[in-house]
């Protein structure tokens, strides 16, 4: 099989126009809601109807949170480009615009894509339409999320919810949240269920939002369950629990969330990298891409660099991606490309700054943002260090226990 490191021909009219969304409907009111955190972008409404209409045709096949879905089998062996492979392009061109606001995008949660990834059919007729934040973390842990102690007690048809989740993004805009929790902490990792959580359903109170560095148009809250029930059929996945599958069930989601985070630095990195050329070339620093970059400037030879190392995260995001469009198990996959993606954004972003020095860190253009915006991206889903490990187990051949 030959390898073709161009963008998919069939996929580049959705790009484009997913670029011209984020130039002239995210850049504008980027700073505006940079500076006016917690306040709600009701801009993004009119888009979320224009994503939600696009879906509804068909014509928007894959162009966000919700795209993320495998296919279910069948004798199709084609090698193909689909909706994984949308998603992460268009989300690298919405963050490409705007991460924060990206993130704040009505029913494009990570919960979407978490119920995408493992809903049944029926679930996912039911969820349509939700918006669904993600909620994993806890006071006593971050990226040890084997430590989920928030707990789901059986009672008749219902589970019954109770413990606290923190920074959880879109948490106070979302409808529902997904929910990790354990249905029995003595068995382990297996126990672990996700569940939807409708955000009206009584015991489920947001607390508070954070203040944070970057993607400040994105919320973040923090979410108490008390005696909070749902469904029993709220349950993502199968309800046994199956030691031996350990942890496989409720990770699955990862493997398809982990590409969407790195497009998402993907674009933020892209973005940084064409303004700074722009700047550049203003201030006469010519960047030929002919020419090796030791015989030219220091600062054109630094910015060949940088868009070497962009390159090498964008086509590990297309690797993972399209390996889920075509059912092939993308752990390993997904990970590395989180790892260099979730790196690359953040170096990127910074040397950006570095390269426009005092025009990079004032707040006359967005790089100083860009380089705020970044850093989330290589810390959730996984942070660096995290991605890092998962990659060196699954090279080596080494489990969880073995490699800490
Ligand atoms: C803005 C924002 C939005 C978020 N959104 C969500 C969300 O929607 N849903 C959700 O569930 N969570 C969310 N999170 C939480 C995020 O996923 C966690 O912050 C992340 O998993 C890291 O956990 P921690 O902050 O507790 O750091 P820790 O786990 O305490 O890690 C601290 C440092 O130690 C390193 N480290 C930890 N373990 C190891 C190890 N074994 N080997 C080497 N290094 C290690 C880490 O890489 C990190 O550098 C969000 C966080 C932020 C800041």
């Amino acid at each position: 099989m030959t390898i073709n490191l161009e963008d998919p021909k069939r996929l580049r009219p959705l790009r484009d126009q997913v670029h011209q969304v984020a130039m002239n409907m995210l850049r504008p009111i980027s700073r505006k809601y940079d500076l006016a955190e917690h306040e709600y972008p009701k801009e993004l409404d009119m888009l979320a109807a224009m994503a939600d209409g696009l879906a509804e045709s068909g014509a928007g096949e894959g162009a966000g949170a919700t795209g993320v879905r495998r296919d279910g089998g069948g004798d199709d062996k084609t090698v193909k480009n689909g909706s994984n492979m949308a998603s992460v392009m268009s989300v690298a061109e919405m963050c490409w615009g705007d991460v924060g606001l990206t993130l704040a995008m009505p029913r494009q949660g990570l919960g979407n894509s978490a119920i995408a990834s493992v809903a049944n059919d029926e679930q996912l007729e039911r969820f349509k339409g939700t918006w669904a934040s993600m909620a994993i973390t806890e006071p006593s842990f971050g990226s040890d999320s084997a430590q989920v102690s928030t707990t789901a007690t059986k009672d008749g048809d219902e589970y019954v919810l109770n413990g606290e989740k923190i920074f959880v993004t879109s948490g106070e805009r979302s409808d529902s949240v997904v929910v990790w929790a354990t249905l029995d902490k003595s068995l382990g990792r297996a126990a672990i269920k996700s569940f939807v959580v409708p955000k009206s359903t009584p015991g489920l109170k947001v607390e508070r939002l954070e203040h944070k560095l970057g993607i400040r148009a994105s919320d973040t809250a923090v979410i108490t369950f008390t005696d909070c029930r749902v469904p029993a059929a709220n349950l993502l996945g199968s309800p046994e629990i199956n030691v031996s599958e350990g942890f496989a069930g409720a990770m699955a989601t990862f493997d398809n969330t982990r590409p969407l985070v790195a497009a998402m630095a993907v674009g933020c990195a892209r973005a940084a990298l064409d303004l700074t050329r722009e700047l550049l070339t203003k201030a006469g620093v010519t960047i030929d891409y002919d020419r090796p970059a030791v015989t030219q400037s220091a600062a054109a030879a630094r910015f060949l660099q940088l868009e070497a190392d962009w390159e090498g995260a964008y086509l590990l995001t297309l690797q993972a991606a399209w390996m889920a469009d075509n059912r092939q198990p993308n752990s390993l996959q997904a990970s590395m490309a989180k790892a260099k993606a979730g790196r690359v954004g953040s170096d990127v972003t910074l040397s950006c700054v570095e390269l426009c020095a005092s025009v990079g860190y004032e707040e006359g253009e967005l790089l100083e943002k860009w380089a705020r915006d970044s850093k989330i991206l290589d810390i959730f889903e996984g942070t660096q260090q995290i991605q890092q490990l998962i990659v060196a187990r699954r090279v080596l051949g080494l489990s969880s226990a073995e490699l800490k």
